[in-house]
């Protein structure tokens, strides 16, 4: 057994826990650190009521731990015999992860790129920025580590290896798009951390087309997808890691990213942009008080986590691929739905947590049983997609696929 330490606290890290709680088998013991020690015991206190814990002796612990703080987190590693580090925190906290997985030889796994927190938002080459300035030092160490093995980044990177793999020789254009067609009832909300959320559409909006970035700005390129499901849906260009690792690792020379919005979210987006709320810069009021409206706006809005109890509806993200196979044009939309209220019955949390949350246990499965253990620095789109989307299938996120010849499972004989 491996033993694995989660960093971070929040909604993913619920699904993360959760679901290596139901692998604990392999996965043996499971350590959850953050900075707040209340926030991990929370977490174990809906493991014990909701999962069979299969590894019986194994421990279930939190720990209180500031993670860029890198001393502490090898500290941690150490006297827990953690050999997988799933870090599920902030994004402000990747750099020093890797370090400390780098100093002990644990594996490192994530499912965003590293940002600063002093900086509006990361611009391309995203990975290039800090990940991949760090391979070498992987690879002499020894050290697994996978990057963005969310859902987007993520699965939609397995979607495109599959898609090389199996159904084209020379890809045109990936199209990844993202739906949320769920409800959750309230005026205005953000699915996980609305300053980490509004800094992802405050910026420029980066694409690679025609092999070279373009910029618009936010808001400005929207296309209506007619997706299984969910139907006809509303998105908009936005920037996303994975357009740069694809982009470049598989070669393809047009990938974008669709989110879908609604009337209502654009709107009131647009008003908080506009007088200044989303401003991550301080301001002073009348009575000299000093505040960052950014925070003030998240200190207002609901937490992300209360809105799994009355979530409903489903999502729906996938990849549309374009290109030739045997001399033919064809196209192959490769996605998965996932259904908000199943994911709060199985792990209490709303459906885009579920869907970010299950992959990186899936990835830990795979370092654990060595078919993803490469002793280096990869995206997800570096290694074989079928052991992972096999995975997938049996743990709560199918794949589906829809062509010329129908829309179906994917299934994969092993
Ligand atoms: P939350 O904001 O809910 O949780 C972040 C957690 O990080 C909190 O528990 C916070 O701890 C902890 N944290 C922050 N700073 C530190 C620190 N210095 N040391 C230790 N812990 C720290 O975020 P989410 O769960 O919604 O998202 C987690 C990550 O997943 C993000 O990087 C996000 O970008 C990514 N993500 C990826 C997706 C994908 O599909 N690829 C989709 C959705 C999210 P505390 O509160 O105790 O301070």
């Amino acid at each position: 057994k491996k033993n694995v330490l989660i960093i971070g606290a929040g909604g993913v890290a619920q699904v993360v826990a959760h679901k290596c709680a139901q692998h604990n088998d392999v996965l043996g013991d499971i350590h959850i650190a953050s900075r707040t020690a209340a926030k991990c015991q929370a977490i174990i206190d809906t493991i014990r009521a909701k999962q069979n814990l299969k590894n019986v002796d194994g421990v279930l612990a939190g720990h209180a731990l500031d993670a860029t703080n890198v001393d502490a987190t090898v500290a941690l590693i150490k006297e827990t015999g953690c050999e997988i580090v799933l870090n599920v925190g902030s994004p402000f906290i990747n750099m020093p992860v890797m370090s400390a997985c780098i100093a002990t030889g644990a594996a490192y796994l994530d499912t965003a790129i590293h940002e600063e927190q002093d900086k509006i938002c990361e611009t391309p080459p995203w990975y290039a920025n800090y990940e991949w300035k760090r391979r070498e030092e992987c690879e002499k160490a020894g050290v697994t580590a996978i990057l963005g093995a969310g859902f987007d980044p993520g699965v939609v990177n397995a979607y495109a290896k599959l898609a090389v793999e199996d159904y084209f020789d020379e890809i045109e254009s990936i199209d990844i798009i993202d739906i949320n067609a769920g409800s959750h009832g309230k005026y205005f909300a953000t699915n996980f951390d609305p300053e980490i959320n509004f800094r992802e559409f405050t910026g420029t909006v980066y694409s690679w087309q025609n092999s070279k970035w373009q910029s618009n700005t936010m808001f400005e390129v929207k296309k209506v997808w007619d997706m299984p499901v969910v139907g006809e849906s509303q998105t908009f260009m936005t920037g996303h890691d994975e357009v740069h690792s694809l982009s470049q690792n598989l070669n393809v020379p047009n990938v974008r990213f669709w989110m879908g919005f609604g009337d209502h979210y654009v709107n009131v987006f647009t008003v908080l942009k506009n007088i200044g709320l989303l401003s991550e810069q301080p301001v002073f009021t009348a009575e000299g008080q000093e505040v960052i409206p950014l925070k003030v706006v998240k200190a207002c809005l609901p937490d992300p986590s209360s809105l799994a109890p009355d979530y409903t509806g489903k999502t729906c993200i996938g990849d549309l691929v374009k290109g030739k196979k045997d001399g033919k044009d064809t196209e192959v939309l490769i996605y998965n739905v996932a259904d908000h209220k199943d994911a709060f019955e199985e792990v209490g949390s709303q459906g885009i947590s579920y869907t970010a949350g299950v992959p990186p246990v899936a990835a830990a499965l795979l370092i654990a049983s060595g078919e993803w253990d490469v002793k280096k620095m990869a995206n997800i789109e570096d290694l074989p997609a079928k052991p992972f989307l096999h995975l997938l299938n049996q743990m709560g996120l199918p794949t589906r696929i829809k062509d010329a010849n129908g829309d179906r499972d994917l299934n994969f004989a092993n």
